[in-house]
């Protein structure tokens, strides 16, 4: 459906900027628009590594994670990633190596029913201050852009501290998983104890399914918070 093909479905959001809409909705979508969610990688989806998850054969999926994403697809969401891999910059990760592991991915996925409707990555360094590595809301508004959909209807989960904040400065609906960091962040002093808390990504459709159908289609989708998210430069 709004997948892309295999070639082209992982892209890096700095690669590949698109421009603003100009009026103030860009709602084609209509009563087509299907609900989106959007999930960190590392820690939520698959096991992570302190040293980076650096190989498609390291890339292993956290128990009833695949599970869960293909019924969330099954329940009618468009599930896409977003994920900052900087080791790409820090050249520990292989561009190639980087592509092999969504296509692990979305293999696994594909076997179990679902589908990820796209990848967005960050490959650039900390350092490189682009809008798209969180806790820079870069990669969520985009997919909201990308999905007509209202930030405020979206939930991104993650484990990490740095989730919860491009969550809260995309409008998105921050969701914590207990997996990876997860239980770290919990113990922050910072973190908001507002935040819905859940152990796996596994619970996360039942939590969804409970909650009730948070889609909203976008008659007035935020255009002033998407524009203040300035597209970040290209990679050299
Ligand atoms: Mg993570
Ligand atoms: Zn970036």
């Amino acid at each position: 459906m709004a997948r892309a093909s295999v070639a082209t479905s992982s892209t890096s959001v700095c690669q590949k900027t698109s421009s603003v809409p100009s009026g103030n909705c860009r709602c084609f979508a209509g009563d087509m628009a299907r609900p989106l969610i959007i999930l960190d990688r590392d820690g939520v989806v698959n096991h992570d590594s302190p040293l980076y998850v650096r190989s498609a054969e390291a890339w292993t999926p956290i128990d009833g994670a695949i599970e869960a994403i293909a019924t969330m697809c099954r329940a009618g969401y468009d599930v896409v990633i977003a994920t900052n891999q900087a080791g790409v910059a820090k050249g520990l990760i292989p561009v190639a190596e980087l592509d092999q592991m969504h296509r692990k991915l979305e293999a696994l996925v594909d076997a179990a029913g679902g589908q990820i409707a796209r990848i967005y990555d960050c490959r650039h360094h900390p350092d490189h201050g682009c809008g798209c590595r969180k806790p820079q809301p870069g990669m969520l508004l985009k997919a909201c852009l990308d999905f007509d959909q209202r930030p405020e209807a979206v939930c991104f989960v993650g484990d990490a501290l740095t989730d919860m904040v491009a969550a809260a400065r995309a409008g998105c609906q921050p969701v914590l998983v207990l997996t990876g960091k997860g239980q770290a962040t919990q113990a922050l002093a910072e973190f908001d104890p507002t935040i819905p808390v859940l152990g796996s990504l596994a619970e996360v459709p039942g939590w969804l399914a409970r909650r009730g159908d948070a889609t909203q289609r976008c008659p007035d989708i935020r255009t002033d918070g998407l524009r203040s998210c300035t597209p970040p430069p290209a990679p050299q």
